[in-house]
């Protein structure tokens, strides 16, 4: 399918726009596969297939062919997130604009689901909290899995509106919306997006990025940054909106330097000069993508937030806990329905301030679910990149691997108790070894079905 003339109109004049050279590698049908690595998981993916790093993220690897994912158990135990590449630049203008003052930071990231913009930053800001937000009911539940197989303990997963956020007056430290978008962008990966594309949905798009924008500007601090995202091409949805937030919402553009070989053609926003950063797949190896960044300047007032008490273990509940899995030092427990969970002491505030305002879908790390004289260790706790060298684990094969996450019956020689499946350094989830049988405690929701 052709792509829409008033798109390839429209851009005439952008620039760093060839309209030949664009058309060409939409027709090409090549692909680009890439994948960003958990650097807190001891696993190194594809090292037969990787073809080069990604230059703006050091995690970032080009692979020469797609395997099946699916297929490959470390993928489904968070060891590497399947991301496009351009995207990945969020890493580089974090490492530009943030470096390495990290610590203590509040990072929302607005627009979360599935979850590849928090992987990256519960990855850079490992010692900061990361809230994870989906206003999307069903991406939510995607969101959750994607931040649970990463398994940072340094995440909040949110399911609000934007407009919830209003009440956080001052509250983050960074935002990062990556907008919902026309989605040009993704064209050449999915070309079903062409024909849902329209003028009419851009002006929509672009109006929505306003709304969004407008609703959670005012939680940023002063001096705070935003990063605003898209992968749409439209000037309405990218440069314009970068304007509008300088006239209308106390923001200052700032620069993020760049390497020239990198081919990513640096836009300047019409009325404010705003740099913006823009992604041809025709110049980039990687899909269609904008960002812009800002540091506040308005002054706010800071929120005075109530706690919420989160319910805590009883002292019974935490004795069967510490016997099955030590708590790591410099963190608190507290209780969901009936699982104890753990988070940073240094968040437990921050997340009962953050429950009083907004719905939370996961916090920190579940650890187990205490039933009668056992704790039913969780699945969170195996995905988690808490030390867990104390807890019992058995080795497994690839094919014993999948078939684990097949949920199908293991054959283990092993003594009753429960274990961490291992395979290739990583741990997959746990079964319960019985007398006569092993049970798998793999997510019934997440199976592996593909043949
Ligand atoms: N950041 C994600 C990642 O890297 O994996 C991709 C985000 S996607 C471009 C935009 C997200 O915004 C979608 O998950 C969509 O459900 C969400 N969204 C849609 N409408 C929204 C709204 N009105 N306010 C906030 N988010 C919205």
């Amino acid at each position: 399918m052709g792509l829409p003339v008033q798109l390839l109109n429209a851009l005439s004049t952008v620039k760093g726009f060839d309209n030949n050279a664009f058309e060409a590698v939409h027709a090409s049908g090549e692909q680009v596969t890439s994948i960003r690595l958990n650097p807190f998981k001891n696993a190194q993916p594809f090292t037969d297939i990787r073809k080069k790093s990604i230059p703006w993220c050091k995690q970032g690897y080009y692979l020469s062919s797609r395997p099946s994912f699916t297929l490959d158990p470390i993928f489904h135990a968070g060891a590497y997130y399947v991301q496009e590449a351009s995207s990945m630049f969020l890493w580089h203008a974090l490492e530009q604009l943030v470096g390495s003052e990290t610590k203590g930071k509040k990072v929302l990231d607005l627009c979360a689901a599935p979850g590849g913009k928090s992987t990256l930053l519960a990855s850079y800001f490992y010692d900061g909290l990361v809230v994870a937000n989906e206003v999307i009911k069903s991406r939510a539940a995607i969101l959750v899995e994607n931040i649970t197989k990463w398994g940072q303990p340094n995440v909040i997963v949110t399911n609000n509106d934007p407009e919830h956020f209003k009440q956080l007056e001052g509250y983050f430290d960074v935002i990062v919306v990556d907008a919902p978008c026309s989605g040009s962008g993704l064209f050449r990966k999915d070309p079903t997006a062409i024909e849902e594309w329209s003028e009419e949905n851009v002006l929509h798009c672009s109006q929505r990025q306003e709304r969004i924008l407008a609703a959670i500007v005012p939680s940023l601090k002063e001096g705070g940054m935003l990063l605003y995202s898209t992968c749409s091409y439209s000037v309405e949805e990218d440069e314009k909106i970068a304007d509008w937030l300088v006239a209308n919402m106390g923001m200052q553009p700032l620069q993020i330097p760049i390497e020239s070989e990198w081919n990513i053609v640096q836009t300047s926003a019409k009325h404010c000069g705003a740099p913006g950063f823009r992604f041809y797949p025709n110049l980039v190896e990687g899909e269609g993508f904008f960002i812009a960044a800002f540091i506040k300047s308005a002054p706010h007032s800071i929120a005075k937030l109530k706690e919420v008490n989160l319910p805590k273990p009883t002292k019974p509940e935490m004795a069967l806990m510490q016997q099955f899995f030590a708590m790591p030092d410099g963190y608190s427990a507290f209780k969901q329905n009936e699982a104890i969970r753990i988070i940073s002491n240094e968040w437990m505030n921050t997340l009962q301030q953050l429950a009083n305002v907004l719905y939370i879908k996961k916090a920190g790390i579940e650890i187990g679910t205490p039933k009668g004289k056992d704790m039913i260790p969780s699945h969170e706790l195996a995905m988690s990149v808490v030390n867990k060298s104390s807890l019992p684990f058995i080795d497994v094969d690839q094919s014993q691997a999948l078939q684990y996450l097949r949920r199908s019956e293991l054959q283990l020689d092993a003594k009753q108790g429960w274990y961490l499946i291992k395979f290739a350094n990583v741990f997959l989830g746990w079964v319960k070894v019985l007398p006569n049988r092993v049970n798998n405690y793999y997510p019934a929701e997440w199976r592996v079905l593909k043949a």
